[in-house]
């Protein structure tokens, strides 16, 4: 590289941009420009950063409003009364630190944590320069219905299909006394078939309903999700002294 071009490419690079500003993300890479410079065949090329996908993550986060949950929610600040929740924290960590099973499911009604959890999971995904969506199914579901437009339909789904890390939250989650139609459990089916193709992608689900319950509306579909999450597959029940309990 000519020594001219040496300088132009550090200057480039030293020059200061202000994205963070917009979405509060520092990245020393790029200097929050959102483009690395580097020398190719005699030209300065500037090439886009790896913080865009943080940045457009961070974006579709704060529409769906899971920012707001994520400043709120970390695993430091879950509390731990009891063993089975000690259990399950570390559970999620574990979950964290193996790449074999990629798909995360913790079922049961309560005010266990799931989301606590599960959005903390979200946001170590997020430190480490992954895409991240987050998928609130009665909001979702309403949403990609609306579309009677195929290409509008596609486009939307494909953003969930498509990230490297989805977090399903409510997953089939009903109106009091309802069950999910054919439409439901076809997209449920679409979307965590199309993941759980590619080993690459990271699928959270947290649910009301325990798995053997899901496993009693469509088996085809809700089995797929076991195949992927090994011994992931958490279920919290209540037993009869109001404590919860979980099994895996
Ligand atoms: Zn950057």
């Amino acid at each position: 590289m000519n020594k001219i071009l040496e300088m132009q490419v550090k200057s480039a690079n030293e020059a200061l941009g202000n994205l963070h500003l917009k979405d509060g993300y520092c990245c020393a890479k790029c200097n929050n420009k959102g483009v690395v410079y580097k020398a190719k065949a005699d030209e300065l090329v500037a090439y886009i950063c790896d913080c865009q996908r943080t940045r457009k993550s961070l974006r579709l986060l704060a529409q769906s409003g899971l920012i707001d949950i994520i400043e709120r929610k970390s695993f430091d600040n879950f509390i731990i009364k009891e063993n089975w929740q000690k259990s399950l924290k570390e559970l999620c960590l574990d979950f964290l630190k193996q790449s074999t099973d990629r798909t995360f499911f913790i079922g049961g009604q309560c005010g266990c944590g799931k989301t606590h959890l599960c959005t903390a999971m979200c946001a170590h995904y997020l430190t480490l320069g992954k895409s991240v969506r987050y998928f609130v199914w009665p909001r979702e579901i309403k949403t990609l219905k609306s579309f009677s437009n195929d290409e509008k339909y596609d486009r939307y789904i494909n953003e969930f299909i498509s990230a490297d890390v989805l977090y399903i939250d409510d997953f089939l989650k009903q109106k009091q006394g309802c069950e999910p139609s054919g439409a439901d459990i076809n997209i449920a089916f679409e979307i965590l078939n199309a993941r759980l193709c590619d080993i690459r992608k990271i699928t959270l689900i947290s649910s009301e309903l325990t798995f053997s319950k899901l496993l009693l509306l469509d088996q085809g579909t809700i089995s797929r999700i076991a195949e992927g999450a090994g011994k992931f597959l958490l279920n919290i029940s209540q037993d009869e002294g109001k404590n919860f309990r979980l099994h895996i």
